[in-house]
């Protein structure tokens, strides 16, 4: 649809003035929302998936965004928008204006079409544990894509045979239209309709490829995954995108990754926060704990007695190792949860209420509660 563009605003469901943290948690949440794995088959998560990517690659990055907020577009976006496209077409204006005048009506000329071209890039989405997160991992992707066809080696023409040049264009791969105009000469130039632009017209196409020079296949690509990837991560594997057209170099393949949630362990950045359970009698005199930690070795941690439930310790360094070793390894909360037993022992509850009437506090007369339910029958 030209002219109207996405609302990023919008496709990340934040204000305006929203502030880069919220900007990045509403992404993380999108992320995982419609991440592919997800969503397997669901057209529709996709397509919104890539959105909130294209998205924050603009608001996520400060200088875009400003440029997003000042023009409603940004110069390298994925789609290579130009400044002036929110303006109805200025830009081309512009152009035609200038090369009428400047260029004696010689027409522009389009990028060669048979040049070495890069392949498109590629993004598909990773789901990895918070272990494999945190100590990075290896994994072998399949990857849909383009790829040079091995029989015409991307000439797209039968063995043996070659592409000839097109009659039509003469190999130039375009045709103007000249028009009379009380400005002056116009001159348009459109992309050749018998080659489609190439400037070149196979008479026999390669059967493998069908005389398009490539093919679609799953290929599978080992990738390793740094220590400290978190969700919404992009990592860029250079060169395992589509294959390049007309012997160029190939596109890079983006991994988005998502982190899944772990039952113990809740992430925080680099920090991580755990729940530990201890009894009454041990935070009321004292003692230590083994804490076990997400990827090494469980820690001890002192208790010291008289600690309140809710108490948060923190143990140095047992975090996350922040990306690709930025300032060093996140820390580990431990928040400390009393926990009161549910069932009883005879022995142990006639120390609890020992302790009760030590302490000259009321608590339910168990005794009573017993008296009753023999004489109903409860
Ligand atoms: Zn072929
Ligand atoms: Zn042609």
């Amino acid at each position: 649809m030209p002219g109207a563009r996405d609302d990023y605003y919008e496709i990340l469901g934040v204000p305006r003035d929203a502030s880069a943290a919220d900007i990045k948690k509403a992404y993380r949440q999108l992320v995982r929302k419609y991440h592919p794995d997800a969503n397997p088959g669901n057209k529709e998560a996709e397509e919104r998936f890539k959105k909130v990517n294209e998205a924050y690659e603009v608001l996520g990055d400060s200088q875009k965004r400003t440029q997003y907020d000042q023009f409603g577009t940004v110069g390298d976006m994925p789609s290579g928008g130009s400044p002036f496209e929110g303006f109805g077409g200025m830009g081309d204006l512009f152009g035609d204006l200038f090369e009428s005048v400047f260029s004696g009506g010689a027409g522009r000329r389009r990028a060669n079409p048979n040049a070495p071209r890069q392949g498109d890039d590629l993004e598909m989405g990773v789901s990895v544990t918070l272990d494999e997160a945190a100590t990075g991992t290896k994994k072998t992707v399949e990857i849909p894509r383009w790829e040079t066809c091995g029989t015409c080696g991307g000439s797209g023409a039968a063995p043996g045979t070659k592409s000839e040049t097109c009659e039509t264009c003469h190999g130039a791969g375009q045709v103007e239209t000249r028009q009379q105009t009380p400005f002056g000469q116009f001159v348009s130039v459109n992309a050749c309709p018998r080659c489609g632009g190439t400037g070149r017209f196979i008479r026999t196409p390669c059967s493998d490829c069908g005389g398009q020079g490539r093919k679609r296949t799953r290929k599978s690509v080992d990738i390793r995954i740094p220590a400290g990837v978190d969700s919404g991560t992009r990592l860029r594997i250079s060169g395992e995108g589509e294959a390049g057209i007309n012997g160029g170099p190939s596109g890079d393949l983006f991994l988005v990754i998502d982190v899944a949630e772990h039952p113990d362990f809740k992430r925080d950045g680099a920090d991580l926060h755990r729940k530990l359970s201890v009894t009454f009698p041990q935070v009321a005199l004292g003692c230590t704990v083994s804490v076990p930690t997400l990827t090494g070795e469980p820690e001890l941690l002192e208790i010291p007695a008289g600690t309140q439930s809710g108490k948060v310790f923190r143990i140095k360094g047992k975090g996350i190792t922040r990306l690709r070793g930025a300032r060093g390894t996140g820390d580990l909360f431990v928040h400390l949860s009393v926990d009161v037993p549910t069932k009883l022992t005879e022995k142990q509850r006639a120390l609890l209420e020992a302790l009760a009437k030590e302490m000259n506090v009321e608590v339910a007369d168990q005794g009573l509660f017993a008296k009753f339910r023999t004489l109903f029958g409860g």
